[in-house]
């Protein structure tokens, strides 16, 4: 067999066996598998084993984040469902962007869509750690929109000290990860270190923004409890704010490609 009938069966075993890692250890669940599985082949396929390593940076990161402390974020009542397994909508909301990017630098090159890439990757670093880290924060988080405002642990849109730090260090890690790759080519080193800590810093506060505004928030008529699930007790709650198809997985991914495109945007202007 020629090598490129080969490469894509090997991209898929690879993608399979940390999947299925996954899946094992309980990150995701069969949806969330299969959602792996389709984003880590794009990613590989598209631009290979360089970029497949930064996701994996991202998805042991934010697992391990997720998983820490469980069950102290349980009893806040502000954990991830189902024992942080993550769902597909959550898969594609997060590594999505990034999997479009690949696609298209498999398709065109040129640098800009690494770019773009690193940005989502880095938000979405951002963004997960900022939410499991500041769940375990001893302050009471504000709400960013409106700093003054105290808001309950978990809430959409409330930022804490540690959350924001922690948001930092995660789009750091993304950047440097990038740049002892060499994922961009020939730009400078320093600058993509820059562009994409800075990138995914601001992709975690749009998350956090939209979170606070467009983000539906509603009241489950049958027990009374404020939440930001469509579905409480069985039944669809009553919505107070936001938009009706805006939930967390569409603010996801909204920040991700916001996250992308500023990243893009220092790229091209410095
Ligand atoms: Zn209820």
């Amino acid at each position: 067999m020629s090598s490129s009938v080969i490469e894509p069966i090997v991209y898929f075993l690879v993608v399979i066996t940390f999947g299925l890692i996954a899946f094992k250890a309980k990150a995701v669940d069969f949806g969330g598998l299969i959602a792996s599985i389709f984003i880590g082949y794009m990613i590989l396929l598209g631009s290979g084993w360089y970029w497949f390593l930064i996701m994996l940076v991202f998805f042991t990161i934010t697992t391990q984040f997720t998983k820490f402390k469980y069950g102290y974020k349980e009893r806040l009542g502000f954990a991830q469902e189902k024992g942080g397994v993550r769902s597909w909508p959550n898969v594609l909301a997060n590594g999505g962007a990034a999997a479009f990017f690949s696609v298209m630098e498999f398709r065109f090159g040129g640098g800009i869509y690494a770019v773009a890439f690193l940005g989502a990757v880095a938000s979405a670093t951002a963004d997960t750690l900022a939410t499991e880290v500041g769940l375990l924060s001893k302050k009471e988080p504000r709400l960013i929109t409106n700093l003054k405002k105290k808001v309950p642990a978990g809430t959409s849109g409330g930022i804490t000290p540690i959350g924001t730090i922690a948001a930092f260090f995660a789009s750091f890690i993304i950047g440097i990860t990038a740049t002892i790759l060499n994922i961009v080519g020939e730009a400078s080193p320093i600058k993509i270190l820059a562009i994409v800590t800075l990138g995914g810093i601001i992709g975690s506060i749009t998350d956090s923004i939209l979170g606070a505004t467009i983000q539906r928030k509603g009241l489950c008529e049958n027990c009374g409890k404020m939440t930001e699930s469509s579905k409480h007790c069985g039944k669809i709650t009553k919505k107070l704010r936001g938009i009706g198809f805006v939930d967390n997985n569409v603010v996801n991914f909204s920040s991700t490609v916001i996250g992308s495109l500023i990243t893009l945007t220092f790229f091209i202007l410095t």
